[in-house]
């Protein structure tokens, strides 16, 4: 995918193929589907169809991004994958997914964001084994507690030097402290936690409470913390036009006890202002 992604978080998108396979409730209203059938790619999603590859000028730009990011003396974050789950287990893919180990290891000034729903699956489809690429950062999404509970030991268990928790979309309070790596400690833990709400015209809503929870945490635990987006759903406070009447709404109750009309504008209105201020936290 393209360069200077709109992704807060990543310099770029990369993607070794398109398609995947639904395996929680995260992915109910997967965007990446959406998105492939609006440019006209149906059919990619599902345990039986075929995935869609590409061509060797699409898997030569990282190697054009190491070299911009070696001349500019930066590291650059890179995000694999946005269209597809790196680690879904099809030997189909298994080609593609060796490509990107050596792409991975030709491209140290590029650190590869590696999230994936199939955590379970990462020890017996990468090549490292102890010593990990120290450009490699590995994440699984949590969406609630028990999908937190099953992936969290999984992702653990790898030496990546930063292991991190998509917690998008949120669809549930979480607690997670347990699992935080504070500053100093050798005990293997989470090192980022990321966090935002559903987009798309069937969101969810992630109530705000969800979200200043999983900041509190990681604030005490000296864990950055990035809050990715609200989703299509926000607070009304934080809307500044004016809204509709048609507008779908709700009413919460905050931590404190207050009223909280959140409402359904999209995405872009929703912003990632969270409790007054953005969390751009990156370790
Ligand atoms: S793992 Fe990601 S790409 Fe695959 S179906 Fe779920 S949300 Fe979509």
């Amino acid at each position: 995918m393209g360069v200077n992604s709109k992704i807060e978080w990543t310099h770029h998108t990369f993607n070794p193929w398109w398609g995947c396979t639904r395996v929680s409730p995260a992915c109910k209203h997967c965007y990446a589907e959406t998105w492939a059938k609006r440019l006209g790619q149906d059919g990619l999603w599902g345990s039986k169809t075929e995935r869609r590859f590409f061509s060797d000028s699409h898997w030569r730009e990282p190697l054009k991004w190491n070299r911009e990011a070696a001349v500019a003396g930066e590291r650059r974050r890179v995000f694999c994958a946005s269209m597809a789950d790196v680690f879904e287990n099809r030997r189909d893919l298994d080609a593609s997914r060796n490509r990107l180990w050596r792409l991975i290891e030709e491209t140290p000034n590029l650190d590869w964001l590696l999230l994936t729903k199939r955590i379970q699956h990462v020890e017996k489809l990468v090549p490292w084994s102890g010593e990990w690429p120290k450009n490699v950062w590995l994440g699984t999404t949590a969406e609630t507690q028990k999908w937190l509970e099953k992936r969290v030991e999984h992702l653990l268990k790898h030496a990546a030097s930063v292991r991190f928790l998509s917690a998008e979309p949120l669809l549930g309070p979480l607690t997670l402290s347990q699992w935080l790596q504070r500053p100093g400690s050798s005990v293997a833990g989470i090192n980022w936690v990321i966090a935002g709400g559903e987009s798309g015209p069937e969101s969810r809503h992630m109530h705000p409470a969800w979200a200043e929870d999983l900041r509190d945490q990681c604030l005490q635990a000296g864990v950055p913390f990035h809050f990715k987006q609200w989703g299509h759903w926000a607070p009304e406070e934080l809307i500044q036009e004016t809204i509709s009447v048609r507008t779908q709404r709700i009413e919460l109750v905050g931590r404190a006890g207050e009223l909280i009309r959140m409402v359904k504008v999209g995405k872009n209105k929703g912003g990632r202002i969270l409790a007054g201020q953005y969390w751009d936290q990156i370790p």
